[in-house]
């Protein structure tokens, strides 16, 4: 198995080298070209802890690192963070099943590869030699920033910079960034949105490329979004760990296919599963869910991959997406491997803004792959009628994935046993989950978290419940031209 470039067959990295360029040289993403060689049989896993699995599927997808150091870095990396040792548990809704994966530090799911990640960087580093600070620059529209902070604080020899969109964040979640602690964390407000904070980091990158200004400080630049294969591994455990729990409890039988219902955003959770099934996983179908936003549903039924189009704010933020990084991923994989195929394509992307996959890819794709989307009317009223009916409260992320569950049995169902995977406690989103079951408004975070609770019992995980009393340490808050000056000084001083 080699980790090579989904745009050009001259690009190959070894794991480490991949993990710390996040980006290959000719701007595609690093890609395992032969899962054959790194399966992983489900039935080895059922005596295995959620640490034994994690530590056996990333070592595979990232081969280069010792079987007991991965272990060992797997096992330190999620000690004492989870709520549970299984980490990510698996609990019976109704006739569905879902997968928490919000029981972390942060509650959410970016939790279970960001604990990992920073760990991976150490090691790379390491490996490689590389001596230098790596400075970690992060845009986020909430949840990635507050998650990517938790990993890295005190973790030696990296640096983390977020940046937030003043005013765009819910006041749950600007709390949880504001008072993080640690002594290599920086936080700072932009004014201006989401986009105008992720163009900024985008041209400090550019920046450096241009001129090596970092270099010169004595530092690296790097980035924690999905795009980073290191950053990826990690998700494709839970599937696993999802499987040998159906099997355990006689939900299935091993061998039994299972469907995955994914709340989508970058197609980073999503492509882990396609991963999972390419190592051995018996996956059914994996279900891509989005909201407003609905460019994946229509790629996966038409084969036309189109972002011209308005982009919708709704209350499952972390979906407000038109362009899916880590798709590009699955182009490569499910044509086989054809660079230049997938090269031409985002081409088209970044040129015209769409792109039209041929036609066998298309139908590739359709015998693994099913799409819906949920309107926020639709996302509400799933929220209040799962609540009602089976007494477990979903996020409104979760809820567009339940929706999508729905709408497949109706339309397409296969029989099998489908996984819904719940990607944030709805503490993170009170007021909208608040208002969804009981029509009341209340804007505060706070105000809302406990109307929540009182009405639902359902407890609130401790760090949320703890933020209202820490001190903000972060007021930083600067013009949205003026990231790079921001970002040059922080790395001097
Ligand atoms: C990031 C995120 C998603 C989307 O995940 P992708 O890997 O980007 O598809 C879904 N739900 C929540 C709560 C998230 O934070």
């Amino acid at each position: 198995m080699k980790i090579c470039s989904t745009r050009s067959e001259n690009h190959i990295a070894t794991a480490p080298e991949a993990v710390l360029a996040g980006i290959a040289p000719d701007g595609g993403l690093y890609v395992p070209d032969d899962f054959s060689e790194i399966r992983l049989n489900p039935a080895e896993t059922l005596t295995m802890s959620a640490v034994d699995i994690s530590s056996a599927v990333v070592g595979r997808l990232l081969p280069g690192f010792g079987e007991s150091e991965m272990h060992a870095l797997i096992e330190s990396a999620y000690k004492n963070k989870f709520e549970t040792d299984d980490l990510t548990p698996v609990v019976q809704a109704g006739s569905a099943y879902v997968l928490e994966l919000f029981r972390g530090p942060t509650s959410a799911f970016k939790d279970v590869a960001l604990s990992v990640l920073p760990r991976l960087i150490t090691a790379s580093k390491e490996k490689l030699g590389v001596t230098e600070d790596i400075v970690i620059l992060t845009a986020t529209s909430g949840d990635t920033g507050k998650a990517a902070l938790e990993g890295f604080h005190d973790v030696p020899g990296t640096r983390i910079i977020v940046f937030y969109p003043d005013g765009g964040v819910s006041d749950v979640q600007r709390a949880q960034m504001v008072t993080q602690k640690g002594k290599n964390v920086r936080v700072c407000a932009i004014k201006g949105n989401f986009d105008d904070a992720q163009t900024g980091v985008k041209r400090i990158f550019a920046s450096d490329r241009r001129e090596g200004w970092a270099k010169e400080s004595g530092v690296r630049l790097s980035s924690a979004n999905s795009i980073n294969l290191g950053r990826l591994a990690p998700q494709v455990a839970y599937y696993y760990k999802a499987y040998a729990d159906l099997v355990l409890t006689g939900a299935i039988a091993l061998g039994d296919e299972v469907n995955f219902v994914v709340p989508t955003g970058n197609f980073g959770d999503i492509l882990a599963g396609e991963f999972a099934r390419r190592m051995g996983l018996p996956v059914g179908k994996l279900i891509c869910a989005s909201n407003a936003n609905n460019v994946l549903t229509d790629f996966i039924r038409t084969g036309c991959y189109d972002r011209r189009r308005a982009f919708h704010k709704t209350i499952s933020p972390s979906m407000d997406i038109l362009v899916s990084s880590n798709l590009e991923r699955y182009l490569y994989l499910a044509s086989g491997g054809d660079t230049k195929l997938v090269a031409r394509l985002m081409t088209s992307l970044n040129d015209e803004g769409a792109y039209q996959a041929p036609e066998s890819l298309v139908d590739a794709m359709h015998r693994r792959f099913g799409a819906y989307c949920a309107s926020d009317a639709m996302c509400a009223h799933t929220i209040r009628r799962v609540w009602e009916s089976e007494r477990y409260l979903l996020d409104p992320h979760t809820a567009v994935a339940w929706s999508a569950m729905e709408q497949f049995r109706k339309e397409a169902d296969n029989g099998l046993a489908t996984v819904v995977l719940a990607t944030a406690s709805p503490y993170k989103f009170s007021r909208d989950v608040l208002e969804s079951i009981s029509g009341k408004v209340i804007e505060n975070g706070f105000e809302a978290m406990d109307a929540l609770n009182a009405m639902t019992g359902v407890p609130v995980p401790k760090n949320l419940a703890a933020l209202r009393d820490q001190k903000a340490r972060f007021t930083d808050c600067v013009e949205k031209g003026a990231l790079l000056e921001y970002v040059q000084k922080a790395v001097k001083a």
